[in-house]
């Protein structure tokens, strides 16, 4: 069914040139929510993804508490609550060690390869987004920075290098630094990564006039300090599956779960904790690296099945005032056969995935699929009644 409907080129979301900005970004945080209609949302950022499972427990009770007891996943890897009418969120989150700097939290926005040190990979990251987050907090200017720009830690396979600074690994303990995903020729130790990612930083928040993200500079070199340099290579990459049962490199077994569009309950939450710390990663997935019983997963709602992450939308409505359709309850009852789909409420396509995907959006009445007006969604629907 959807694979005729989606019977279209797809589209790529890359980094382009963006005109000269008058306004500031508005990425919502815990102090600055988003207004939304079903109220206000709270963005946490996990640099890097990962949450020990007592910050689980403690994200799942404020869910509860304060919010409308859901956490939705997000495709920085960060969570967000919603419909938090009730005070006392940031004293909770500081609490919990989710809020360490107050005047960074909107910049503390780090990817990191998720199954580092679990399978795959030329080296292992784990460990250097907190290392760069400590070191984010403790520099008062870097509170300044965009709350767009993103570091990323890629552990050479390249899923998570389209970041606006990142280190990539070229071997165990070497790496170079990308600008906006490409190559600088800056080689760096993984020692010096996060000093190195911090000094192209200060040089873009210094810089940067009205830009948010480094892909919208002329001249990204600039960003670099004086040096050697090798010539700048092009390098292969690849997202390896993180949701269902995965093999890691030491024998054992991680198992990846892909909330039904990112969204968790409470309950869930605890359930996720009880299997100990996970690592959120960029595509709406949790991975459990000390493996879980997927049963008991399964018993709580928790898919394992890699389709259900194949599978995005947007809030839409109600959540969203701007969204012309209950694009979650439409896009439900489609069944991706292969390839990603996101499905939008409106032109703006909050939370579309970096990678190909085919691309859905709401319009009065119906839907547009890769740019070409469609009845057969709203057809589809009819066909499959109320599941
Ligand atoms: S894409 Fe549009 S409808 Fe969906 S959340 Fe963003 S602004 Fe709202």
């Amino acid at each position: 069914m959807i694979a005729s409907l989606l019977n279209r080129p797809r589209v790529t979301v890359s980094a382009m040139s963006s005109p000269a900005r008058v306004r500031a970004d508005a990425c919502p945080g815990v102090f600055a929510t988003h207004d939304a209609a079903d109220g206000p949302l709270a963005r946490v950022r996990l640099p890097g993804g990962g949450v020990t499972a007592d910050r689980l427990r403690a994200l799942a009770s404020c869910a509860e508490d304060l919010g409308d007891g859901d956490v939705h996943l997000t495709s920085r890897a960060n969570l967000q609550l919603r419909g938090v009418r009730r005070p006392g969120l940031a004293a909770r989150l500081t609490e919990a060690g989710l809020l360490p700097s107050p005047s960074h939290e909107r910049v503390r926005n780090v990817l990191a390869s998720p199954l580092s040190g679990v399978r795959g990979g030329l080296a292992d990251v784990r460990g250097l987004s907190a290392e760069l987050d400590r070191a984010l907090c403790a520099r008062p200017e870097l509170a300044e920075l965009p709350g767009r720009f993103l570091f990323g830690f890629d552990d050479g396979r390249g899923d998570v290098a389209g970041t606006d600074v990142c280190w990539r690994a070229i071997g165990p303990t070497t790496g170079v630094v990308l600008l906006a995903g490409a190559d600088s020729g800056w080689l760096v130790s993984r020692d010096e990564a996060v000093s190195a990612l911090l000094t192209v930083a200060e040089a873009f928040a210094h810089t940067r006039g009205s830009a948010w993200r480094i892909g919208e500079l002329a001249d990204a070199s600039t960003l670099l300090p004086d040096g050697p340099r090798e010539a700048p290579q092009t390098r292969p990459s690849r997202i390896d599956p993180t949701v269902g049962r995965i093999r890691r490199d030491d024998g054992g077994e991680a198992v990846g779960v892909a909330p039904r569009f990112g969204q968790l309950s409470a309950a869930q939450l605890r359930t996720l904790a009880d299997f100990g710390d996970v690592v959120v990663t960029p595509w709406r997935s949790i991975l459990l690296p000390g493996g879980a019983d997927v049963e008991r997963l399964h018993a709580a709602g928790l898919s394992t099945d890699p389709a259900t992450a194949q599978l995005s939308a947007c809030i839409g409505a109600p959540g969203c005032a701007k969204s012309l359709a209950d694009v979650r309850a439409d896009a439900a009852t489609l069944v991706p056969d292969g390839e990603r789909v996101h499905v939008s409420g409106c032109a703006r396509r909050c939370g579309r995935p970096s990678g190909a995907h085919r691309d859905v959006v709401a319009e009065p009445g119906g839907y547009r699929v890769d740019g070409r007006w469609t009845s057969e969604l709203a057809d589809a629907l009819a066909r499959k009644g109320p599941s």
